[in-house]
């Protein structure tokens, strides 16, 4: 198997994040890595899937004992055999896991670093083949780093008591030069292959809330975002702490608390209950989080300012790990200031250590009073290039008061009008501004007029914003025509001559199209799932992952969830296309989600035949896709029956319809009239849809004779090219 077939059976991922394929390639080519990559980045990923690849067993370094039990159960659902070895195992326990090794039953092994060089393990060593040895959180090799370790130091030397070196790799997050330098040495990388890629998170929005009563604002904002939905609130203090968690649940928001001043077994109790889900909201001290891997969380407020921008980074950071849109809110008083302040006077530091707080505590205190954008903010701070002013996703840039200075562009756009001689709609002239090569365009030879093509950096919605808005202000009149038409009004030449200025929003106008795109491809799915199914899918996932002792996100996590509830799989394959569900995970939960589905939409009339199926032919075809495709053009070929196709492939004959038009997308010949058996339903067919449209299946089905099928009329759509 190929790495992308891996990625697509295991992990039921499509495609790499950045930096991954490269370090993934260049572990199987056995040469050492380092990468360096945002928290979320999908560091796990760059061993664990080459793991699965090399022979022999990997050796996954990780500090954090009570994350491995973790990682290992989400392996395990996957399909991936794996174990750990620390020191919450007993001695029965461990002997057991001993002989799995030995007898090659797993794949890749969690080891505590205090474990590396005890004799037992050594002599475990001995015996196997160790094809890698990847070290997670490298940075707590560094006395640098925030979190030093020093059974870290031990690595180096377990790599050399192996007796053929294996590749090593080595992942972290922290992107400090003299960090990244130290781990290469530390650790013995051998002339590496580095991937390190920015600390930008960008389905992070920040925001700075300058609020005089912190608890309302708590209130307002948990009733009106992400209902039902994890998040941490971070405290100051452990009274603080105490007291918040129980005025929220005073005010019936379930909450669990966390801090250092409770007994161990309490904290572990709290904190399992919000990473398997069975409490939404935690509030903490800042011990609260290190190793937390849970990757739905998806807002962190700080209710009180903690004392540096790194601290801030580092515990905000823990939101949207799985890439989706999450919130970092920081919560801000004056008051704070002066008990940071404080904290570090009442301390007995050496007078350039105070100096240093000081500053690193003045950045952060600068971050809450730039009107700036907050991610270039923090970007700055951590030595980062700006790419824009403006992130378009933090509280500053999509501020509401703010207005701007739009004169020029309102003069742009009332001069096009001018232009194109009063004679057009808005998309005709927002298609002139932006200069397209619409053929309408073109055969009008509105590409002449000297305005065509001078408000190209601007995107299409908000152009149209502007446009909405100069009507409102009465500087465009559109005429109450059949098609609409943009004129001039008496107030125009104002503008034109520069005599008014018109100011606008600033939220509404900062997606010029050069900008950063706000969130990664889960837009789509974002705005478009079905929030009742959604709920529906979630209860399952919450049931089985109590049954199972897992957190429900081992299961699915939300964004596959919701993807689910935008496509509507029903059926093997179309499960399988959903991000994030593998082979294995089809395997274990595929029928039950599906039972959902199918139950959701007939209760609610949703004609599964119809459009919803439609999206997945939206997806562009991948490498992993194609040879699927190939594999039914070849059953094609050989001349068989679509329904013959389709048991062949063990497909439906939708989806082998589906599969036959990409191919004749992508080139190949498909004689469609192979299928049809009887010409008369071509007709009808083509007379039932310039009835009814094309827009949904059903309506077409419903115009016709029993008899015929709703693949006759795929057949035929497919056939006239009519999509
Ligand atoms: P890191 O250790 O770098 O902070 P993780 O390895 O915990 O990040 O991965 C973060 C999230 O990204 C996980 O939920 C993981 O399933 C997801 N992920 C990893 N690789 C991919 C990918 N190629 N496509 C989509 N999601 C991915
Ligand atoms: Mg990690
Ligand atoms: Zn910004």
């Amino acid at each position: 198997m190929n790495i992308h077939k891996i990625l697509k059976t295991y992990f039921g991922y499509e495609e790499f994040k950045k930096g991954q394929e490269k370090l993934i390639r260049g572990s199987l080519n056995g040469k050492d890595v380092l990468g360096v990559m945002p928290t979320g980045g999908g560091k796990s990923l760059c061993y664990q899937l080459p793991a699965i690849l090399l022979e022999g067993i990997t050796i996954v370094i990780s500090p954090l004992i009570s994350l491995m039990k973790d990682q290992v159960d989400s392996l395990n659902e996957m399909g991936i055999s794996g174990t750990y070895i620390n020191s919450t195992l007993n001695g029965e326990e461990l002997s057991e896991r001993m002989q799995g090794i030995r007898g090659g039953k797993y794949k890749i092994i969690y080891v505590a670093p205090e474990r590396l060089n005890t004799y037992l393990f050594r002599d475990l060593i001995k015996d196997i083949k160790v094809s890698m040895v990847a070290i997670d959180e490298a940075h707590c090799i560094s006395q640098w780093g925030h979190d030093f370790r020093p059974s870290y130091l031990e690595i180096p030397k377990f790599i050399k008591s192996i007796e053929n070196r294996p590749v090593v790799s080595a992942y972290t997050a922290t992107a400090t030069k003299e960090v990244i330098v130290e781990i290469k040495e530390l650790i013995g990388l051998k002339d590496p292959l580095e991937s390190i890629i920015g600390f930008d998170r960008p389905n992070l929005f920040y925001k700075v809330a300058k609020v005089s009563d912190k608890f309302s604002y708590l209130i307002d904002y948990l009733k009106n975002n992400y209902q039902g939905e994890s998040g941490i609130i971070y405290c100051a203090t452990r009274k603080t702490v105490e007291a918040l968690a129980k005025k929220l649940n005073q005010k019936g928001i379930p909450t669990v608390d966390y801090h250092g001043g409770m007994t161990a077994e309490i904290r572990q109790k709290n904190q399992d209950d919000f990473i398997f889900g069975k409490v939404n909201i935690i509030v903490a001290t800042n011990a609260f989080g290190m190793g937390i891997d849970k990757p739905d969380v998806r807002f962190v407020i700080h209710y009180n300012m903690p004392k540096n921008m790194e601290a801030y980074y580092q515990e905000a950071g823990r939101a949207g790990r799985d890439g989706e849109p999450s919130d970092c809110i920081l919560l801000y008083s004056p008051a704070d200031i002066v008990k940071q302040k404080f904290l570090i006077q009442s301390s007995t530091f050496s007078p350039r250590r105070e100096t240093m707080l000081y500053e690193n505590l003045q950045y952060l205190v600068d971050y809450c009073n730039t009107n700036d954008c907050l991610r270039n903010s923090i970007l700055k701070y951590f030595g980062e290039e700006i790419e824009e002013d403006n992130c378009n996703n933090c509280g500053n840039c999509l501020s509401e008061s703010e207005m701007v200075d739009i004169t020029i562009e309102a003069q742009k756009i009332l001069s096009c009008i001018y232009r194109v001689q009063e004679r057009y709609g808005t998309t005709m002239v927002i298609q002139v501004l932006r200069g397209s090569r619409s053929k309408r365009i073109l055969e009008l030879g509105l590409d002449k007029v000297s305005t065509y093509g001078i408000m190209k950096e601007y995107s299409e919605s908000v152009l149209k914003e502007i446009v909405m808005t100069l009507v409102s202000m009465d500087y465009i009149y559109i005429t109450a025509d059949k098609y609409p038409v943009l004129k001039l009004t008496q107030n125009s030449s104002s503008v034109l001559k520069g005599e008014v200025k018109v100011y606008h929003k600033k939220d509404l106008l900062v997606t010029k199209s050069s900008g950063r795109k706000k969130v990664v491809s889960s837009d789509y799915i974002e705005a478009n799932y079905d929030k009742s199914l959604f709920e529906e899918l979630r209860e399952l996932r919450y049931r089985l992952s109590q049954e199972k002792g897992l957190a429900p996100f081992m299961i699915f996590h939300d964004s596959s969830l919701k993807e689910m509830a935008v496509y509507f799989p029903q059926d093997r394959e179309s499960f399988l296309n959903i991000k994030g569900v593998g082979l294995k995970k089809y395997e274990s939960y595929g029928e039950q989600f599906i039972k959902i589905i199918k139950d959701y939409s007939t209760e609610n009339r949703i004609d599964l035949a119809g459009f919803k199926r439609e999206n997945l032919v939206e997806k562009p075809a991948r490498e992993y896709d194609m040879d699927r495709y190939q594999l039914t053009y070849d059953c094609y070929l050989e001349g068989l029956s679509l329904k013959e196709i389709a048991s062949r492939r063990d497909y439906t004959i939708n989806t082998i319809i589906r599969h036959l038009e990409r191919c004749e997308k992508n080139g190949q010949t498909v004689n469609w009239s192979r299928f049809i058996d009887d010409p008369s339903k071509e007709k009808k067919i083509l007379a039932a849809i310039d009835e009814v449209g094309l827009e949904k299946l059903k309506p077409i089905k419903e115009m016709l004779p029993e008899e015929i099928s709703y693949e006759d009329i795929r057949i035929v759509i497919a056939k006239n090219r009519l999509k």
